[in-house]
């Protein structure tokens, strides 16, 4: 088998990198087809190299340098949204997260080298973007701050009229109409900062703002810290972390991945805190998924794994150190989004939904299907926005069926992709898109 398989890679580097990678973990798909149920791309493309078994198996071949890693592969692997829902169903517990990475490294440094044989200069632009802004806070930070005056002068409003981002790119376009309205830079917390518990401290904790999220939906933040201060947490915000690498990560950027990780281990690993709290489900995903960057070096696989084992969800931490202290009613109909990433990946399900059941006066009301994917996917729907929207429509028909006038989540981008759900789906103009950490605050009077 081995020799045969050498045979078969000679002078395929490509396909031996993949073998390397992912091939055991492919080996292990006993092809039951239980995944095929819960896929989101099976579900609406209806082709089985659309879906969890059809995509192990066309990795298995690519390894075997049967078929082009980029010509046969890349298709079925990038229109994958990596919601890793087929991991939970799975019964021998194959690693799809793991095949699917290995396969978005190998497709990328495949492009990487043709690119450089075509003569053309530098990266995909999406590769700039990650490697240029992603990692750099300052940088990120002024564009949050371009955005806030950007609406503040209403200039948006021009731009909107005129559609001349739909002109640009009609996701663009989209999302940016959807875009929340950030809040004052004058009001942002600190990095490096100590936030003191309110009343008696049970413990310090260390919070990831995360780079979107900080960049643009700082409120949700501030209110993230409050929260924690109020049940009791002194809060520190590490000063030298990044970025956590996720969208690295989906992109097949491991080197930059593992950079991001190790610097935001040592920074929060110097705070001494008990628990890394972060509050966007496809940020935590990434950070409790650190050690598996690290299975060739023992001593960051060490501190990696005691980063994860210290990781924790906003709505985890709240559970355990709660009751938050309420002091107003909701009287709404409430429903749930899961965020992907945290339901499949990090296994937190019931904390948010215990949460919203706490408030005074909510209607909480459970929607068929809440766990199933959303179409958010990172950037997929900025790079896949019809199949994006396909899956969306058949999620906002269960949204539509809860008659909620306000949907919950726990990720920037389940939030925005909601967002434009509500629209697309002509709900009330009056059907409110929350993360779990704004309507906790505002139960609790937080402004
Ligand atoms: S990660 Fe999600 S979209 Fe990708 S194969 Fe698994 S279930 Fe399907
Ligand atoms: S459920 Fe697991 S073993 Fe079954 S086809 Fe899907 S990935 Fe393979």
């Amino acid at each position: 088998m081995e020799k045969l398989l050498s045979n078969i890679q000679e002078d395929n580097k490509y396909a031996t990198k993949l073998y390397d990678l992912s091939y055991e973990a492919a080996n292990m798909c006993i092809q039951c087809g239980y995944c095929l149920p819960v896929c989101p791309t099976f579900q609406t493309m209806g082709k089985e190299s659309h879906s969890p078994r059809g995509r192990i198996n066309l990795v298995k071949v690519a390894a075997e340098g049967k078929i082009d890693v980029r010509t046969d592969l890349a298709t079925s692997i990038d229109l994958c949204l990596g919601c890793r829902a087929c991991e939970v169903v799975c019964p021998v517990n194959v690693p799809y997260g793991k095949i699917y990475e290995s396969a978005k490294e190998v497709m990328a440094i495949q492009q990487l080298d043709e690119r450089i044989a075509s003569g053309k200069k530098g990266y995909p632009i999406q590769n700039v973007v990650l490697r240029h802004l992603f990692p750099h806070k300052k940088r990120l930070r002024l564009v949050g701050n371009a955005i806030w005056l950007y609406q503040k002068t209403q200039i948006n409003k021009l731009v909107q009229k005129m559609e001349v981002m739909n002109k640009l790119s009609e996701p663009m376009g989209q999302f940016e109409k959807k875009l929340p309205k950030i809040e004052s830079p004058l009001k942002r917390y600190k990095f490096g900062k100590i936030y003191p518990a309110k009343g008696t401290k049970k413990m310090k904790v260390a919070f990831f703002p995360g780079c979107i999220m900080d960049a643009v939906m700082s409120r949700t933040n501030r209110l993230t810290i409050e929260l924690l201060q109020y049940v009791g947490c002194e809060v520190v915000i590490p000063k030298q972390q990044n970025c956590c690498g996720a969208l690295h990560a989906h992109q097949g950027m491991m080197n930059e991945a593992r950079e991001l990780a190790r610097a935001n281990i040592e920074s929060f690993e110097a705070t001494g805190a008990v628990y890394f709290i972060n509050n966007a489900g496809g940020c935590g995903a990434m950070l409790r998924e650190y050690n598996e960057l690290y299975k060739d070096d023992a001593e960051m696989l060490k501190r990696a794994s005691t980063f994860v084992m210290r990781s924790r969800d906003i709505s985890e931490v709240l559970v355990e150190l709660g009751p938050l202290p309420f002091k107003k009613e909701v009287n709404k109909m409430v429903t749930y989004q899961d965020s992907c990433h945290l339901r499949n990946v990090q296994g937190v399900r019931s904390e948010p939904r215990e949460l919203l059941r706490s408030i005074p006066g909510i209607n909480f009301v459970e929607m068929q299907g809440g766990g199933d994917c959303c179409g958010s996917g990172g950037i997929y729907n900025l790079l896949h926005f019809d199949e994006s929207m396909e899956i969306l429509d058949h999620k906002m028909k269960n949204v539509t069926e809860t008659k909620a006038k306000v949907i919950v989540t726990s990720n920037p981008g389940c939030l925005l992709q909601m967002k434009m759900g509500v629209e697309r789906s002509h709900l009330a103009k009056d059907t409110d898109v929350l993360h779990l950490v704004e309507i906790l605050a505002e139960a609790c009077a937080i402004q």
